[in-house]
């Protein structure tokens, strides 16, 4: 009997146990810059720079961390899964030829611009990638906020950057910046060293990430002229060489059995669903007025045994 992923049972974000190490390495990172531009590099410039500075980055940092709080929290589930499973709840039937694919790994009804996240076992809506540094999905929901996260996350590194290198080389060239080290930070010189590794630090990891991120922001640009997914790049990359379509790899389903399928599937693990459109019967077919709990509510067109296809 196939019994499809229930709604309720499939993780709902990027906040679900287990964190991913590249989600934590972001949040170290973000809490280590925080630190060493806040309390070691933004007090040594004059005023009124530092007023400035210290604004700007506060706006910056806060729409980084606001960003990224939201576009790992959204679910990013493909509509018709929300749409079953309160349909479910009020016990009232599910319109099934609304959904021109099912999906053969979850066993769900979804929309025609869907795709399984195998890291997230669910049915994601107009699938762009997942992300594992915010341990989500990219999807229709937050796409835009995923653009706007980029975009922030940028403009942080580069100003931490900037006023890092401004900061390192006024204090080797001995001038103003040097001079707030010992008026305003009481640093001597056998503490410079470890002071100075630790901006060293900062602006090395921070123009790292500068350029990763330089790397991605152009590659969504070049999609979004091109107007297509990160999904859609792959698959059409992947299609372009010839053994995609004979290879084959071993892949895990939701029950933990290893099962070999052909590598074509593992992109386009979708069925047609028969019941699309053209099934005027299906309403009689799924409709029982007796109340039926969540939990217990198995997919009638998937499950041959009771629900047989007309
Ligand atoms: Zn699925
Ligand atoms: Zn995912």
């Amino acid at each position: 009997m196939l019994r499809y992923a229930k709604y309720e049972n499939m993780r709902k974000n990027g906040f679900i146990r287990p964190f991913n190490k590249l989600q934590v390495t972001s949040w170290v990172y973000v809490s280590y810059l925080f630190c060493i531009f806040s309390f070691m590099t933004i007090t040594l410039f004059p005023q009124p720079l530092k007023t400035i500075i210290a604004i700007g980055y506060a706006g910056i940092l806060f729409s980084v961390v606001l960003t990224g709080f939201w576009c790992t929290y959204i679910d990013p589930t493909d509509p018709a899964l929300f749409e079953a499973a309160q349909s479910k709840l009020l016990s009232k039937p599910v319109d099934y030829k609304k959904y021109p694919k099912i999906c053969k790994i979850c066993k769900n009804h979804v929309n025609s611009d869907t795709k399984h996240c195998r890291e997230c076992d669910k049915c994601v809506y107009h699938f762009d990638h997942h992300c594992k540094w915010l341990n989500n999905c990219i999807g229709k929901k937050n796409y835009k906020l995923y653009a706007f996260l980029l975009a922030s996350f940028q403009m942080h590194n580069l100003m931490i950057c900037i006023c890092g290198g401004i900061v390192i080389r006024g204090i080797l060239e001995q001038n103003i910046y040097y001079e707030n080290l010992s008026t305003r930070m009481h640093i001597t010189q056998g503490s410079l060293g470890i002071y100075l590794t630790l901006l060293l630090m900062m602006e090395i990891l921070s123009l790292l990430a500068s350029i990763g991120m330089s790397q991605l922001i152009l590659f969504h640009l070049y999609l979004a002229f091109k107007k297509m997914t990160t999904y859609e790049y792959i698959l059409l990359k992947r299609r372009n060489k010839s053994r995609y379509r004979i290879s084959t790899i071993k892949v895990v389903n939701e029950k933990e059995a290893i099962e070999e399928v052909p590598l074509e599937e593992v992109y386009e693990p979708y069925i047609e669903n028969p019941q699309y459109k053209h099934d005027e019967t299906l309403q009689e077919v799924t409709t029982t007025n007796k109340k039926v709990a969540p939990s217990d509510y198995i997919n009638p067109q998937l499950d041959n045994d009771q629900n047989p296809h007309p």
